[in-house]
C-alpha cells in the first residue's frame, strides 16, 4: 500500500495537523467549492491531499499552500507532471495571496484550516480585495461565532468582521471522528461569499475593525461609558457626542452594549468618529 503524502510522518500538533479521513466528507467539502475545470482555486493546508485530489480530478487550476516541509515536498512530487497544479511551500499568513493566482477576484478558496490560526486566516481573506468564494472547515464554535447575529451570546468582533465583508452560510457539520488524530471538538463547514464590490475601502475597514475590537473588550459595558472612558475608541478629532448622535440616528440609545450593534451600526459609528477630511 502506498504511504500517505508526507511519508506517514507523525502529525504535527503545532501545525494543527488533523487529517480528514472520511471519504464522503472529503468529497462533500471539495464539492462545496464552486467553479469548473480551468477555474482558479486556492487550497489552504492541503496536508495529505484529502481535498486536493478531488479538486485535481475536477480539473480546476489549483494553487495549494502548505507550510509543512515534508508534506509540501511530497505533494510537489505527486503533482509534478500536472501543469494545472502548483504546490506553494509557504505560510498562508505571510504570502501575498492576491498575487498568487493571477485573478484573485474570481479565485475560490478552500481549506480545512488549522484551528490555532483560523481567525487570522479569516481576517486576511476578508481584507479587501477579497476572493470570489471561501469555503472553510473550522471548529464548530468558531463557525457559530462567524454566523452569529447581534444580541446573541456568541456575537463578537469575528461576527462583525464577517458580516461587514461577506454573506455567510453554514453548510454542514464535520464530526471530530472524521479526522485523524481525533481532535477534541467537532467542526463545521462555512461558505463565505464576499461582497463584490466591497462595501468598505481597506482604510475604512481597518478603522471599523479597530473600533470593534476595542469595544468588545468591554462587551458588558454601555456604549456611552465605553466612548467616554476609553480614548482608544475616539481617534483624533472624534467626540463622544458625535458618536452618540450617530447611534441615536440609527435608533440606538447610549445605553446600548457592543453586542447589540449590527455591522452597519459599527460602520456609522466609525464614520462619525472619523476626523474631518480623512
Ligand atoms: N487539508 C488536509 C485535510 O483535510 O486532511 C489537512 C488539514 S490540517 C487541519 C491543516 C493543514 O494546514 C496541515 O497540513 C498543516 O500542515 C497546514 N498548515 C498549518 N499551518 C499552516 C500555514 N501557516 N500555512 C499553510 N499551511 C499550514
Amino acid at each position: 500500500m502506498p504511504l500517505p503524502a508526507g511519508g506517514g510522518a507523525r502529525p504535527k500538533r503545532s501545525l494543527g495537523q488533523n487529517f480528514l479521513v472520511d471519504p464522503n466528507l472529503q468529497r462533500k467539502i471539495a464539492g462545496a467549492v464552486g467553479g469548473e475545470a480551468g477555474d482558479p482555486v486556492l487550497e489552504i493546508g492541503p496536508g495529505r491531499g484529502a481535498l486536493t485530489d478531488h479538486l485535481v480530478r475536477r480539473g480546476v487550476k489549483l494553487w495549494a499552500v502548505e507550510l509543512d516541509d515534508r508534506l509540501a515536498a511530497s505533494l510537489t512530487a505527486e503533482h509534478a507532471g500536472n501543469p494545472r497544479v502548483t504546490i506553494v511551500h509557504g505560510d498562508v499568513l505571510r504570502l501575498e495571496l492576491a498575487a498568487l493566482t493571477g485573478d484573485w477576484a474570481v479565485t475560490r478558496v478552500v481549506g480545512n484550516i488549522p484551528y490555532n490560526i483560523a481567525t487570522p486566516i479569516l481576517f486576511r481573506l476578508l481584507s479587501p480585495p477579497c476572493p470570489a468564494e471561501i469555503v472553510l472547515t473550522v471548529q464548530a464554535e468558531v463557525a457559530a461565532r462567524m454566523l452569529a447575529g447581534p444580541g446573541s451570546r456568541t456575537y463578537g468582533a469575528l461576527s462583525v468582521g464577517v458580516g461587514l465583508h461577506a454573506r455567510a452560510a453554514a453548510l454542514f457539520k464535520v464530526p471530530r471522528k472524521a479526522f485523524r488524530p481525533v481532535p477534541k471538538v467537532d467542526s463545521a463547514v462555512v461558505r463565505l461569499t464576499p461582497h463584490a464590490p466591497p462595501r468598505l475601502s481597506p482604510a475604512a475597514a481597518g478603522q471599523v475593525r479597530r473600533l470593534v475590537r476595542a469595544a468588545f473588550s468591554w462587551r458588558r459595558k454601555q456604549m456611552k461609558t465605553i466612548l467616554a472612558r476609553h480614548p482608544e475608541m475616539r481617534p483624533v478629532g472624534g467626540s463622544t457626542e458625535a458618536a452618540l448622535d450617530a447611534l441615536n440616528a440609527r435608533g440606538l440609545s447610549p445605553a446600548t452594549r457592543p453586542e447589540e450593534l449590527a455591522p452597519e451600526d459599527w460602520v456609522a459609528l466609525a464614520e462619525a468618529l472619523r476626523p474631518p477630511g480623512v
